[in-house]
């Protein structure tokens, strides 16, 4: 029987061996959805994918004439699953070319909230020559930011009436009430509601009545690089994900949308509103945020408890970490590893899964379980409707922590710091040792 599968090459840089697996392609005469081709991996290699209707043995047999085409490395034909998390090498990704433009004019754009993402949505789109209103409270801090940049300012209930396009960027906690009593009553027949993170439609906070768009332009980074990139003439990537497509041009409003705050010159990953917030509710406690800094006070502790000065834990424990994680960010781990001291990197192999061990792995598991069951969402929504009482405990806890002291006592001697850009505007500490970055791990 014939199913969708996702077929991915990767071949050599040349024109030629392209020609060549697209000619084994062709072969089949099989209808092709969604070919591109981008450069976005190892340098020198580019990755085919496009989607075809074929059988299992087609699909078996296809791929092994396209790995042997000369110049091919991997051919991979893997079926798509009709729902649920799609493989990584069936992800759709959305470019320039692929988006229209000219969705973008005769459509008014009410960006609600001006603060991180927010400023760089509303300028970029503004930049990109669409229509913008900025929906605010007024006399909040944000109102006079977004006049002074030039840009037009309402309230958020009279934002929301003039625009065509709704894009909710007030924090997530604040989305419901600022939907339910200034949003929701400007939606109707061929308005468009958007977000930057699912976490309120997913958990049903938001529930948009049915004649309007639904969908998400994700970017996959802080505002201030959606600005910066944007006027660099790059931008940075986005995720894209459709809950409600009433019009039938959800996604391609959305995508003219990533194009109007530049992200699909970067790409444009297609997912769902389920997978976008559970993956992102897990990065940040698992790895990102909550993982990292668990980390790090746990190696701090470690070192101090055993009579190791605070100084030097600090330095082991999170200085250094920047230097480490800007070498994963550049070329991924194996980058890092080939970077750093043999010693250091036979002490990873050996000892980080001693680290992270299979009851850590087992906790994971439970915290992707709540996240996917609701649970956390529950418990967020009901700390901030108590005023976030928890929250602020753990705040005051987290601050008062030695290694944010003597952290701060640190930073001063670095210029590049918070603290030491504070400490060079008072006086210069006397010129002890300059501080070097180490270079190895
Ligand atoms: P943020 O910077 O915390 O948003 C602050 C803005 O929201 C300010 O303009 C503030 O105005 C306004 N605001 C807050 N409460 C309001 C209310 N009750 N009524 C009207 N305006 C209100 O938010 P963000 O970090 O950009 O996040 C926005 C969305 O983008 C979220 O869904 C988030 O998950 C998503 N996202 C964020 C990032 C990121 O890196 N930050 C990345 C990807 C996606 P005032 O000046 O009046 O307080
Ligand atoms: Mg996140």
């Amino acid at each position: 029987m014939s199913d969708a599968r996702a077929v991915t090459v990767l071949m050599t840089s040349d024109l030629l061996t392209l020609s060549r697996a697209c000619a084994v392609l062709r072969r089949r005469n099989t209808p092709i959805r969604g070919l591109s081709v981008d450069s976005n991996g190892p340098p020198g290699v580019w990755r085919l994918s496009c989607e075809i209707d074929v059988d299992d043995a087609t699909a078996v047999n296809l791929a092994l004439l396209i790995q042997n085409v000369v110049g091919v490395r991997k051919a991979t034909i893997t079926s798509i699953p009709s729902s649920g998390v799609h493989m990584s090498s069936s992800v759709r990704v959305y470019y320039e070319a692929d988006t229209d433009r000219a969705r973008l004019r005769d459509r008014v754009f009410a960006i609600i909230g001006y603060g991180s993402q927010g400023h760089a949505h509303a300028q970029n789109l503004r930049d990109s020559g669409a229509r913008v209103i900025v929906g605010l409270r007024p006399g909040g801090a944000s109102w006079k930011r977004a006049a002074a940049d030039g840009l037009e300012v309402q309230p958020v209930a009279e934002a929301a009436q003039a625009g065509d396009v709704i894009m909710m960027l007030v924090p997530d906690q604040e989305q419901r009430a600022v939907y339910e009593t200034a949003v929701a009553p400007a939606l109707g027949p061929g308005k468009t509601l958007m977000f930057a993170h699912g976490f309120n439609i997913h958990f049903g906070e938001i529930v948009p009545p049915p004649g309007v768009d639904v969908s998400m332009i994700a970017p996959k980074s802080p505002g201030g690089l959606v600005r910066s990139e944007y006027q660099g003439g790059r931008g940075v990537p986005a995720l894209v994900a459709i809950h409600q497509d009433a019009s039938g041009n959800a996604l391609a409003n959305a995508l003219a949308y990533a194009t109007g705050i530049g992200c699909s010159r970067a790409g444009v990953l297609a997912t769902t509103f389920a997978e976008e917030t559970e993956t992102d509710l897990f990065g940040e406690q698992a790895v990102l945020c909550g993982g990292a800094t668990a980390l790090i006070q746990a190696g701090f502790e470690t070192l101090t408890e055993a009579g190791y000065s605070p100084e030097m834990a600090y330095f082991e424990c999170l200085h250094e970490l920047k230097l480490i994680v800007d070498l994963i960010y550049r070329g991924g781990l194996g980058f890092m590893r080939h970077s750093i001291s043999n010693t250091a990197e036979y002490g990873d192999l050996t000892r980080g899964s001693r680290v992270i061990s299979p009851a850590v792995r087992e906790e994971m598991r439970r915290l992707l379980a709540d996240i996917r069951s609701g649970a956390f969402a529950k418990e967020w929504i009901a700390e901030c409707r108590a005023g976030a009482p928890r929250f602020e405990e753990l705040r005051r806890a987290a601050k008062d922590h030695p290694i944010e002291q003597v952290g701060a006592r640190l930073r001063a001697m670095m210029p590049w710091t918070e603290e030491g850009k504070a400490a060079q505007g008072r006086t210069r500490p006397k010129p002890t040792q300059p501080e070097r970055e180490p270079a190895r791990a």
